[in-house]
């Protein structure tokens, strides 16, 4: 197994206070409960377990820094609505019902998070735009038009001039804003969850699992430095699922990159009209992702590769960077070249249906992820469920996550990466333009 090095430039988590007194697991131990991964997803089923098991033991491990993988570093939007989840559209109304109802049980789980802990992630309930620079992409927005009113979802179709008012470029041609969907500061989000750990957690940090065994229902888990023995445990690790051998035939990983510009000038800001926050999602699945955050930086992802998920070279991210510049240039032609502050990778965790994962997968073993990139309110729902499910109890959002389309099988390697490369080459020239 290889370790996890990720790139340390990203402005979202650069933003943070740095983190003293952390862990690393350097000697043998037993536990009850062992959570793998510490972004929403297992620090959400951490916290959960400790409330329902308070005399437990409960170990929480992460590769890396809590919270500084996919949680730290994505796009911020926590979304009610997709139109495309990666490279599958929503067509037909029943499933995509029970998708919004688990987009709308994440928010709700939350929402409460962020009252009961009174935290600050830059919320803001701005709701969110589909956009696109072809005005043939127009006719898939009034589509996706008639299915958000079949449900009751409040949105409204834009003309040019409306999109260009309220977001500042004149690059989209059409668009569609949904009222629900909010935008929030991924990092800030995250941290909260690591400080609500509660005390019988013990978080150990850039300590990978690297092996794992059952013997006569314990779990031995081998790190570098020791084994931890637990009677349970629960894989939250998201896009390295596969790296530990978990569902190997229903999910793999991807690399998104994503740059943020440094805050425009009063007068750069001035010159694109000064619009408010806002965050446009593509209408073909491989377009851009483009944001204008709070404090007037402009955030842009627009890759999604098989790649290693395990590093990213800085010259290999230099060129993401270089793609990720033209996509500003294109949007924002009157900003200065080299406004990039930060560029950075980060892995998320694929089915070939757009399904989530939320199993038991043997006696004692758990998993949920795979939030084909709609994971924060949804990772934080799933982590929070697997932790009631994996303590043998129910709840009517088990009932919810149960209903979903289960994820589908998909082919071994090389066959998946050969099929999921020339799937995402055929959406990149789909998307040409609007990257
Ligand atoms: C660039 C980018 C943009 C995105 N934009 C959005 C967005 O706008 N909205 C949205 O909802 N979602 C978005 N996502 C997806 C979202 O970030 C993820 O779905 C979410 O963070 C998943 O949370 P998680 O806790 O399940 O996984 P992660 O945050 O990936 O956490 C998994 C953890 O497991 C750890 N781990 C892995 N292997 C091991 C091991 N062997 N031993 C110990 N620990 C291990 C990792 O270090 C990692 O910290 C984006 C992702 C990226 C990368």
């Amino acid at each position: 197994m290889s370790l996890i090095e990720n790139d340390q430039s990203c402005t979202w988590i650069n933003q943070l206070s740095v983190r003293s007194n952390t862990q690393t697991v350097l000697k043998n131990e037993d536990c009850d409960w062992l959570i793998v991964g510490a972004g929403y997803t297992g620090l959400t089923a951490a916290r959960k377990l400790s409330q329902l098991h308070p005399e437990k033991k409960i170990i929480l491990v992460d590769a890396q820094s809590a919270g500084e993988g996919a949680s730290g570093r994505n796009s911020g939007y926590l979304v009610d609505t997709t139109l495309n989840d990666g490279f599958t559209s929503n067509k037909e109304l029943s499933n995509y019902k029970k998708k919004t109802d688990i987009y709308q049980l994440g928010i709700d789980v939350l929402k409460k998070f962020i009252k009961e802990y009174q935290v600050d992630c830059d919320w803001n309930n701005s709701g969110k735009y589909f956009a696109s620079s072809k005005y043939e992409d127009k006719i898939i927005l009034q589509n996706f038009s008639k299915t958000l009113s079949k449900l009751g979802f409040e949105h409204n179709l834009l003309s040019k001039e409306e999109l260009t008012q309220r977001l500042g470029t004149n690059f989209y041609n059409v668009g569609l804003y949904t009222v629900g969907g909010v935008l929030l500061h991924p990092g800030k989000l995250v941290r909260a969850m690591i400080n609500a750990l509660p005390n019988n957690v013990i978080l150990y940090e850039n300590s990978t699992l690297l092996k794992w065994k059952i013997i006569k229902n314990i779990i031995y888990c081998k790190f570098k430095n020791a084994t931890i023995c637990t009677k349970k445990i629960i894989f939250c690790t998201n896009g390295f699922l596969q790296s530990l051998g978990i569902k190997t035939n229903y999910n793999f990983p991807l690399t998104l990159t994503a740059s943020m510009t440094r805050p425009l000038s009063e007068n750069e800001f001035r010159s694109i009209k000064e619009p408010r926050e806002w965050g446009v999602l593509p209408v073909k699945p491989m377009g851009a992702t483009v944001r204008m955050t709070k404090d007037r930086r402009i955030l842009i992802r627009n890759t999604a590769e098989v790649y290693n998920p395990f590093k990213m070279s800085g010259v290999e991210l230099k060129k993401r960077s270089t793609n990720h510049k033209i996509g500003i240039k294109k949007r924002f032609p009157t900003l200065p070249d080299n406004i990039i502050e930060s560029s950075w990778s980060g892995i998320v965790s694929r089915t070939r249906n757009s399904s989530q994962i939320f199993d038991k997968i043997n006696d004692n073993i758990y998993v949920a992820g795979c939030y084909n990139g709609s994971g924060i309110g949804v990772g934080t729902l799933f982590g929070e469920q697997i932790a009631i499910k994996a303590s043998g109890e129910t709840s009517s959002e088990i009932n919810v996550i149960n209903a979903r389309q289960k994820p589908t099988w998909l082919p071994p390697q090389p066959f998946l990466n050969l099929g999921v490369k020339a799937r995402l080459i055929y959406e990149r020239l789909k998307a040409k333009t609007e990257t």
